[in-house]
């Protein structure tokens, strides 16, 4: 953050945007935060130099250049980059700046008498809040950093998966062809079944028809035999009574 202010101070401006201290911001996301805020205030997109996990950073404005601790929070990125927008919304020219919201911002802070020699002064405080007032106003872009986190965890999936084909590959450089053996087997064996299928069809038929007409046939010969046997019957009384 700079080295003028007090340790009272940063408490204070983590207490009030508790929010933007609370979302963290991955490396690769805070150029495209910094982008997002740059264009809005009409600013040249800002370069980044990384350095440590202290939680700490600062702003040079004639290098155009944040120092960001990795994986910062968005209230740090917001603070440095309001440091940018401080060094050039206190220059005079910006009372006649192109971007609105800079020309704005430059005839509020005129309007302040006592803008204060220290870096977190009075003057600062205002720039701060019209960041934080913006940023917020975007929710701080945390859909967009899920939004980015999923599509992180997406590539690094699909990395996985690629890296794990090619392990396969390389263990087994023969399994493609043991696969595509394993296939033209498989299909030759449904070919197979599906012909002996197509004989079994065939064969349903044939014996269908066959035992049906020895079906038929065995129904005559059983009528006619119960039509004789009733007739033997029928004779066996009669010699019976006549004797
Ligand atoms: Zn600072």
């Amino acid at each position: 953050m700079g080295q003028y202010a007090s340790r009272g101070y940063y408490d204070h401006e983590r207490k009030i945007h508790s929010e933007a201290y609370g979302t963290g911001v991955y490396d690769e996301d805070a150029p495209k935060i910094l982008r997002k805020l740059a264009k809005h205030w009409g600013l040249k997109e800002p370069s980044i130099r990384w350095y440590s996990n202290w939680g700490s950073g600062s702003a040079s404005s004639w290098k155009n250049e944040l120092r960001l601790s990795h994986n910062p929070s968005m209230g740090l990125v917001i603070h440095e980059f309001a440091h940018l927008l401080h060094a050039k919304a206190r220059g005079s020219s910006s009372l006649h700046s192109d971007n609105k919201h800079v020309k704005e911002l430059s005839e509020a802070l005129f309007r302040i008498q006592n803008r204060g020699t220290s870096h977190h002064g009075l003057h600062f405080d205002v720039v701060l809040n019209r960041v934080h007032v913006y940023a917020k106003s975007k929710g701080y872009w945390k859909p967009q950093l899920d939004k980015w986190q999923t599509k992180r965890e997406e590539d690094i999936r699909k990395k996985k998966d690629e890296k794990a084909k090619e392990f396969v590959a390389k263990a087994y450089p023969h399994l493609r062809e043991v696969v595509a053996e394993k296939i033209e087997k498989t299909k030759a064996e449904i070919e197979k079944k599906e012909a002996a299928k197509a004989r079994y069809a065939k064969k349903l038929q044939y014996y269908q028809k066959l035992y049906g007409t020895k079906t038929k046939k065995a129904n005559r010969s059983i009528a006619a035999l119960k039509r004789a046997l009733s007739r033997y019957e029928a004779q066996s009384q009669e010699n019976v009574e006549g004797m």
